[in-house]
């Protein structure tokens, strides 16, 4: 009872299964990428922009060379990545810190959006005096 052959085994059978598990998850990880890679030239929206717009941060103005060209990122003016007029109309080149702030700003803004509205149903519940009939009643 004290060893257990046949247990031992299965560990080492579970062991090999694994090693092949990530193998094919590498090779997944390897094959996936290579999606991504057509996927992203499918888009090109950036190279698109790029090739319209100059290669100038469009809030701050710092400009781009090819050095250092992969800071300067694309940024969706209605923030819907899906739409990708051909005339770049919905595109704007940012460095990567305005691109940030761009974003942030738009969290916030949704956020205040959110809190007006919240804000805006609030009042009629406040405001609401159960009493304002008394009142009248009384001061009649
Ligand atoms: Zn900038
Ligand atoms: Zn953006």
């Amino acid at each position: 009872m004290a060893n257990n052959p046949p247990y031992k085994k299965k560990t080492t059978t579970t062991k090999l299964n694994k090693t092949a598990d990530q193998r094919k998850s590498a090779m997944e990880r390897i094959v996936s990428m290579a999606r991504s890679n057509n996927d992203s030239r499918a888009e090109g929206y950036r190279e698109k922009s790029l090739k319209i717009h100059p290669h100038v941060c469009a809030k701050c103005g710092r400009a781009f060379t090819q050095d250092n060209l992969t800071e300067l990122t694309v940024h969706h003016k209605d923030h819907n990545h899906d739409n990708n007029p051909e005339d770049g109309s919905n595109w704007e080149n940012l460095c990567i810190y305005c691109h940030d702030n761009e974003h942030s700003r738009y969290t916030e803004f949704l956020a205040t959006k959110k809190n007006t509205l919240e804000k805006e149903e609030e009042p009629d519940a406040a405001t609401y005096n159960p009493f304002a009939n008394l009142n009248k009643l009384l001061n009649k």
